[in-house]
Protein backbone atom coordinates (compact mmCIF):
# COMPACT_ATOMS: atom_id res chain seq x y z
CA UNK A 1 0.00 0.00 0.00
CA UNK A 2 1.50 3.73 -0.89
CA UNK A 3 1.89 5.26 2.63
CA UNK A 4 3.19 9.40 2.62
CA UNK A 5 6.34 8.72 0.81
CA UNK A 6 4.83 7.49 -2.37
CA UNK A 7 2.43 9.84 -2.54
CA UNK A 8 4.82 12.67 -1.92
CA UNK A 9 7.17 10.91 -4.75
CA UNK A 10 4.28 11.08 -7.51
CA UNK A 11 3.57 14.77 -6.13
CA UNK A 12 7.35 15.25 -6.90
CA UNK A 13 7.40 13.81 -10.25
CA UNK A 14 4.48 15.34 -11.76
CA UNK A 15 4.27 19.05 -10.07
CA UNK A 16 6.90 20.13 -13.06
CA UNK A 17 5.23 18.22 -16.01
CA UNK A 18 1.83 18.87 -14.97
CA UNK A 19 1.22 22.00 -13.83
CA UNK A 20 0.21 24.70 -16.26
CA UNK A 21 -1.20 22.00 -18.82
CA UNK A 22 -4.95 21.80 -19.94
CA UNK A 23 -6.96 18.87 -19.37
CA UNK A 24 -9.02 18.29 -22.90
CA UNK A 25 -11.10 14.57 -22.14
CA UNK A 26 -11.77 12.40 -19.38
CA UNK A 27 -12.07 8.70 -20.01
CA UNK A 28 -13.52 6.47 -17.53
CA UNK A 29 -13.89 3.01 -18.00
CA UNK A 30 -14.44 1.85 -14.02
CA UNK A 31 -17.17 4.11 -12.86
CA UNK A 32 -16.66 3.46 -9.17
CA UNK A 33 -13.07 4.81 -9.72
CA UNK A 34 -14.13 8.26 -10.46
CA UNK A 35 -16.93 9.68 -7.96
CA UNK A 36 -18.48 12.78 -9.85
CA UNK A 37 -21.38 13.39 -12.59
CA UNK A 38 -20.82 13.70 -15.92
CA UNK A 39 -22.23 17.14 -16.39
CA UNK A 40 -19.47 18.31 -13.47
CA UNK A 41 -17.08 16.64 -15.51
CA UNK A 42 -17.41 19.06 -18.71
CA UNK A 43 -18.17 22.17 -16.87
CA UNK A 44 -14.88 21.64 -14.42
CA UNK A 45 -12.53 19.38 -15.86
CA UNK A 46 -12.44 19.52 -19.68
CA UNK A 47 -10.74 22.84 -20.64
CA UNK A 48 -9.17 23.26 -17.68
CA UNK A 49 -5.70 23.98 -16.33
CA UNK A 50 -3.27 21.92 -14.10
CA UNK A 51 -2.90 24.71 -11.45
CA UNK A 52 -0.90 22.86 -8.29
CA UNK A 53 0.09 19.80 -6.90
CA UNK A 54 -1.03 19.22 -3.39
CA UNK A 55 -0.63 16.21 -1.08
CA UNK A 56 -1.83 15.58 2.63
CA UNK A 57 -1.02 12.24 4.15
CA UNK A 58 -1.63 9.97 1.72
CA UNK A 59 -4.16 11.95 -0.21
CA UNK A 60 -3.49 13.48 -3.88
CA UNK A 61 -4.74 17.27 -4.95
CA UNK A 62 -4.93 18.36 -8.22
CA UNK A 63 -6.07 21.77 -8.48
CA UNK A 64 -7.89 23.24 -11.80
CA UNK A 65 -8.30 26.26 -12.88
CA UNK A 66 -12.29 26.19 -11.95
CA UNK A 67 -11.46 26.40 -8.62
CA UNK A 68 -11.99 22.34 -8.51
CA UNK A 69 -9.80 19.73 -7.90
CA UNK A 70 -9.50 16.21 -8.33
CA UNK A 71 -8.15 14.37 -5.39
CA UNK A 72 -7.08 10.80 -5.49
CA UNK A 73 -6.71 8.14 -3.07
CA UNK A 74 -4.02 5.42 -3.96
CA UNK A 75 -5.27 2.67 -1.96
CA UNK A 76 -3.68 -0.82 -2.11
CA UNK A 77 -2.51 -1.06 -5.74
CA UNK A 78 -3.31 2.85 -7.37
CA UNK A 79 -0.79 3.72 -9.59
CA UNK A 80 -0.43 7.03 -11.14
CA UNK A 81 1.35 6.84 -15.05
CA UNK A 82 1.83 10.17 -17.63
CA UNK A 83 2.87 8.51 -21.25
CA UNK A 84 3.50 11.11 -23.91
CA UNK A 85 6.49 12.74 -24.80
CA UNK A 86 7.69 12.72 -21.43
CA UNK A 87 7.11 9.31 -19.79
CA UNK A 88 6.64 8.92 -15.66
CA UNK A 89 5.34 6.51 -13.34
CA UNK A 90 4.80 6.40 -9.40
CA UNK A 91 2.87 4.15 -6.91
CA UNK A 92 2.34 0.67 -6.83
CA UNK A 93 5.36 -0.90 -8.35
CA UNK A 94 4.21 -3.60 -11.28
CA UNK A 95 4.46 -3.59 -14.85
CA UNK A 96 1.92 -1.08 -15.66
CA UNK A 97 4.91 1.16 -14.84
CA UNK A 98 6.04 -0.20 -18.67
CA UNK A 99 3.05 -1.96 -20.33
CA UNK A 100 1.47 -0.55 -23.47
CA UNK A 101 -1.66 1.59 -22.07
CA UNK A 102 -4.67 1.61 -21.15
CA UNK A 103 -4.46 -2.17 -19.82
CA UNK A 104 -6.77 -3.94 -17.73
CA UNK A 105 -5.93 -2.03 -14.71
CA UNK A 106 -6.63 1.09 -16.40
CA UNK A 107 -9.76 2.49 -14.40
CA UNK A 108 -9.65 6.59 -15.75
CA UNK A 109 -7.45 8.67 -17.71
CA UNK A 110 -7.44 12.60 -18.57
CA UNK A 111 -6.02 13.50 -22.29
CA UNK A 112 -4.02 16.27 -21.86
CA UNK A 113 -3.01 19.35 -24.37
CA UNK A 114 -0.43 17.88 -26.03
CA UNK A 115 -2.00 14.21 -26.59
CA UNK A 116 -0.12 13.02 -23.54
CA UNK A 117 -2.24 11.06 -21.43
CA UNK A 118 -2.51 10.49 -17.29
CA UNK A 119 -3.51 7.12 -16.31
CA UNK A 120 -5.05 6.20 -13.08
CA UNK A 121 -4.17 2.66 -12.84
CA UNK A 122 -5.81 0.19 -10.03
CA UNK A 123 -5.71 -3.72 -9.96
CA UNK A 124 -7.54 -3.88 -7.52
CA UNK A 125 -10.04 -1.35 -7.38
CA UNK A 126 -10.14 0.30 -4.03
CA UNK A 127 -8.52 3.56 -4.75
CA UNK A 128 -11.13 6.63 -6.14
CA UNK A 129 -10.57 9.91 -7.98
CA UNK A 130 -13.07 12.48 -6.55
CA UNK A 131 -13.74 16.07 -8.01
CA UNK A 132 -14.90 18.35 -5.32
CA UNK A 133 -14.77 22.11 -4.87
CA UNK A 134 -11.20 22.88 -4.03
CA UNK A 135 -12.52 24.68 -0.85
CA UNK A 136 -14.36 22.16 0.82
CA UNK A 137 -11.48 19.29 0.87
CA UNK A 138 -10.36 20.21 4.09
CA UNK A 139 -13.95 20.12 5.39
CA UNK A 140 -14.06 16.36 4.68
CA UNK A 141 -13.97 14.03 7.39
CA UNK A 142 -10.73 11.57 6.93
CA UNK A 143 -8.71 15.16 5.90
CA UNK A 144 -10.01 16.88 8.99
CA UNK A 145 -9.38 14.36 11.53
CA UNK A 146 -5.46 13.63 10.30
CA UNK A 147 -2.59 14.33 12.68
CA UNK A 148 0.44 16.47 11.78
CA UNK A 149 2.43 16.15 8.42
CA UNK A 150 5.53 14.26 9.37
CA UNK A 151 7.64 16.04 7.32
CA UNK A 152 5.90 19.66 7.20
CA UNK A 153 6.95 22.23 9.34
CA UNK A 154 7.91 21.20 13.67
CA UNK A 155 5.03 18.01 14.11
CA UNK A 156 6.82 16.94 17.24
CA UNK A 157 4.62 18.70 19.97
CA UNK A 158 1.45 17.55 18.58
CA UNK A 159 2.33 14.50 17.30
CA UNK A 160 3.22 13.83 21.38
CA UNK A 161 -0.36 15.22 22.54
CA UNK A 162 -1.33 12.60 20.04
CA UNK A 163 0.10 9.80 21.09
CA UNK A 164 -0.08 10.32 24.68
CA UNK A 165 -3.88 10.14 23.72
CA UNK A 166 -3.06 6.46 22.87
CA UNK A 167 -1.14 5.31 26.37
CA UNK A 168 -3.39 2.05 26.06
CA UNK A 169 -2.13 0.96 22.98
CA UNK A 170 1.00 -0.32 21.69
CA UNK A 171 3.42 2.13 20.10
CA UNK A 172 2.58 0.47 17.07
CA UNK A 173 -1.04 0.62 16.75
CA UNK A 174 -0.36 4.37 17.95
CA UNK A 175 1.49 5.56 15.04
CA UNK A 176 -0.51 3.82 12.67
CA UNK A 177 -3.76 5.59 13.77
CA UNK A 178 -3.62 8.31 10.95
CA UNK A 179 -4.99 10.95 14.18
CA UNK A 180 -1.81 10.24 15.61
CA UNK A 181 0.44 11.41 12.78
CA UNK A 182 -0.42 11.68 9.03
CA UNK A 183 0.68 8.92 6.82
CA UNK A 184 2.67 6.31 8.33
CA UNK A 185 1.68 2.60 6.95
CA UNK A 186 3.05 -0.36 7.85
CA UNK A 187 6.69 -0.17 6.22
CA UNK A 188 7.42 3.00 7.72
CA UNK A 189 5.96 2.27 11.07
CA UNK A 190 8.35 -0.93 11.23
CA UNK A 191 11.58 1.22 9.92
CA UNK A 192 10.61 4.10 12.62
CA UNK A 193 10.92 1.66 15.44
CA UNK A 194 13.62 -0.10 14.15
CA UNK A 195 15.60 3.31 13.89
CA UNK A 196 14.53 4.24 17.44
CA UNK A 197 15.17 0.77 18.57
CA UNK A 198 11.97 0.65 20.50
CA UNK A 199 9.91 -2.89 20.75
CA UNK A 200 6.36 -2.22 18.81
CA UNK A 201 4.23 -4.04 21.44
CA UNK A 202 5.67 -1.64 24.21
CA UNK A 203 2.67 -0.05 25.33
CA UNK A 204 2.64 4.04 24.78
CA UNK A 205 2.54 5.13 28.50
CA UNK A 206 6.08 2.96 29.34
CA UNK A 207 7.59 5.04 27.05
CA UNK A 208 9.43 8.60 27.80
CA UNK A 209 8.82 11.56 26.20
CA UNK A 210 12.13 11.32 24.44
CA UNK A 211 11.82 7.66 23.31
CA UNK A 212 8.68 9.03 21.22
CA UNK A 213 10.51 11.93 19.95
CA UNK A 214 13.02 8.93 18.48
CA UNK A 215 10.30 7.27 16.89
CA UNK A 216 8.82 10.33 14.99
CA UNK A 217 12.24 11.22 13.99
CA UNK A 218 13.04 8.03 13.13
CA UNK A 219 10.04 8.13 11.05
CA UNK A 220 10.74 11.15 9.61
CA UNK A 221 14.61 9.72 8.76
CA UNK A 222 13.14 6.74 7.13
CA UNK A 223 10.40 8.54 4.87
CA UNK A 224 13.46 11.72 3.93
CA UNK A 225 15.48 8.51 2.29
CA UNK A 226 13.15 6.97 0.34
CA UNK A 227 12.09 10.20 -0.91
CA UNK A 228 15.43 10.96 -1.80
CA UNK A 229 16.07 7.89 -3.58
CA UNK A 230 13.52 8.17 -5.72
CA UNK A 231 10.30 6.45 -4.08
CA UNK A 232 8.45 3.78 -5.96
CA UNK A 233 8.76 5.48 -9.68
CA UNK A 234 9.42 4.31 -12.71
CA UNK A 235 13.40 5.43 -12.56
CA UNK A 236 13.38 2.16 -9.61
CA UNK A 237 11.57 0.17 -10.88
CA UNK A 238 13.48 -0.69 -14.05
CA UNK A 239 17.17 -0.69 -13.50
CA UNK A 240 19.95 0.49 -16.02
CA UNK A 241 19.92 -3.19 -17.91
CA UNK A 242 16.44 -3.51 -18.54
CA UNK A 243 15.87 -5.94 -15.57
CA UNK A 244 13.53 -5.18 -12.46
CA UNK A 245 14.43 -3.17 -9.09
CA UNK A 246 12.64 -2.95 -5.49
CA UNK A 247 12.49 0.31 -4.54
CA UNK A 248 12.62 -0.67 -0.75
CA UNK A 249 16.19 -1.87 -1.19
CA UNK A 250 17.09 1.67 -1.25
CA UNK A 251 16.11 2.32 2.54
CA UNK A 252 14.75 -0.63 4.38
CA UNK A 253 16.46 -1.58 7.27
CA UNK A 254 13.85 -4.33 8.61
CA UNK A 255 10.60 -4.05 6.45
CA UNK A 256 10.32 -7.51 4.53
CA UNK A 257 13.83 -8.56 5.46
CA UNK A 258 13.01 -11.15 7.71
CA UNK A 259 15.99 -14.15 7.93
CA UNK A 260 18.34 -11.43 6.85
CA UNK A 261 20.88 -9.65 9.43
CA UNK A 262 20.17 -6.39 11.05
CA UNK A 263 22.45 -4.05 9.22
CA UNK A 264 23.06 -2.34 13.09
CA UNK A 265 24.10 -5.75 15.36
CA UNK A 266 24.24 -8.46 12.91
CA UNK A 267 21.15 -10.59 14.32
CA UNK A 268 18.86 -12.73 12.36
CA UNK A 269 15.28 -10.27 11.44
CA UNK A 270 12.16 -11.45 12.97
CA UNK A 271 8.93 -11.46 11.65
CA UNK A 272 6.24 -11.00 14.39
CA UNK A 273 2.45 -9.77 14.30
CA UNK A 274 1.63 -6.61 16.49
CA UNK A 275 -1.44 -4.55 15.94
CA UNK A 276 -3.09 -7.64 13.50
CA UNK A 277 0.00 -6.19 11.45
CA UNK A 278 3.06 -8.55 10.36
CA UNK A 279 5.87 -6.59 12.07
CA UNK A 280 9.54 -6.28 11.25
CA UNK A 281 12.15 -6.25 14.00
CA UNK A 282 15.41 -6.78 15.31
CA UNK A 283 14.82 -8.87 18.83
CA UNK A 284 18.25 -7.84 20.15
CA UNK A 285 18.26 -3.80 19.38
CA UNK A 286 14.71 -4.16 20.33
CA UNK A 287 14.33 -4.98 23.21
CA UNK A 288 10.96 -6.24 24.42
CA UNK A 289 9.01 -4.66 27.57
CA UNK A 290 9.23 -5.91 30.67
CA UNK A 291 5.33 -6.19 31.05
CA UNK A 292 5.04 -8.75 28.10
ZN1 LIG B 1 19.96 -5.35 15.65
Amino acid sequence: MPELPEVETIRRGLEPILVGRQIMDVVISNEKSFHGSSEDIKQFIVGSTIKNIRRRAKVLMIDLSTDYSLVLHLKMTGQIILRGAENWAGGHPNESFVDDLPNTSTRVYFVLDDGAKLFFNDQRKFGWIKLLPTITIDELEFISKLGPEPLIGHPAKEFLTRVRRRNNTTIKAAILDQSVVAGIGNIYADEALWLAKIHPETRVRDLTDSQLASILKGAITAMTTSIESGGSSMQNYVKADGSRGNYLDLFVNVFRREGLACPRCGTIIEKIRVAGRGTHICPVCQQPPKSL
